[in-house]
């Protein structure tokens, strides 16, 4: 009987895709968690960034604990296309393994994995077992990637301690960039231009020694070009402490940008940017 009750609730929680059975373009934050200590004390949450574009559903970066979030937020993971994976460190890769399993568990369509040769062959973190029904295409800078109706465009290859990728994810209706880890560099704003953009920001402001971006670099970013909503996220613990939706709307009055700071769970239709 309670075999039966708890196949009954898979199966429930497999059916009832809540976010993206209506088909609309979306990004989903099931995580705005950078930096060990706000990662790895899950002080935020770091089940990656979740998004509907061009009939394609994909996960980007998923961290500790993304499955988890993934099925509590009713995502029916086995409709998942593929997974975008900007560089090998933990925080954005612990789960890559559990998600790719649970995408092909009961599905027969083949899925895309995206990632650097870094995280795949040199220091691997996908078991190989895991790979065979997935098409690999490794991530190299200044490259598309069509799948279908979504074309995916890497750009530089980020300032970072590890090869490392973000890219613009386009459809004939929307666009959105995401900027992963990396240091501050002019060329981001000349690269990533889209209507939206998402930037790792673990610091507030820039700290020597760590290649990551701060949100105060964003300034000279949006100098150079301003999307129609920047969105920052993956926010360490210190910035954490110094209200980043505080700053995200300092950055938004000084630069009349619409700026905002992601919250964990929140939602964006592209349709209403
Ligand atoms: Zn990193």
């Amino acid at each position: 009987m309670k075999e039966k009750l708890q196949s009954l609730m898979v199966c429930m929680r497999i059916l009832k895709d809540r976010n993206f059975k209506d088909g609309k373009d979306k990004i989903i934050f099931l995580g705005t968690a950078g930096g060990r200590f706000s990662v790895f004390y899950q002080i935020r949450k770091s089940g990656g960034i979740w998004f509907h574009l061009g009939g394609k559903t994909f996960v980007i970066d998923p961290g500790p604990g993304a499955l988890i979030h993934a099925l509590k937020n009713k995502i029916n993971i086995s409709k998942v296309d593929g997974i975008f994976l900007s560089h090998r460190h933990l925080d954005h890769c612990a789960d890559i393994n559990s998600v790719m399993e649970s995408m092909v568990i009961s599905s027969k369509h083949s899925k895309y994995l995206l990632a650097p040769s870094a995280a795949l062959d040199e220091d691997p973190v996908v078991l190989q077992y895991n790979r065979d029904k997935f098409n690999i295409l490794y991530l190299k800078e200044y490259t598309d990637y069509y799948i279908d109706g979504l074309t995916i465009s890497t750009k530089l290859t980020h300032l970072h301690t590890t090869p490392t990728f973000g890219a613009v994810f386009k459809s004939n209706n929307y666009s959105f960039a995401y900027i992963a880890d990396t240091l501050y560099t002019d060329r981001l704003a000349i690269d990533y231009k889209a209507d939206v953009v998402i930037v790792n920001t673990v610091f507030k402001n820039q700290m020597p020694g760590f290649m990551h971006l701060s949100a105060n670099d964003m300034y000279a970013f949006l100098e150079i070009f301003k999307p129609k909503l920047l969105i920052l996220t993956h926010f360490g613990m210190g910035f954490l402490n110094e209200n980043p939706y505080a700053l995200a709307n300092e950055i938004s009055q000084k630069t009349k940008t619409k700026v905002v700071a992601a919250w964990d769970n929140m939602v964006l239709n592209l349709g209403d940017v």
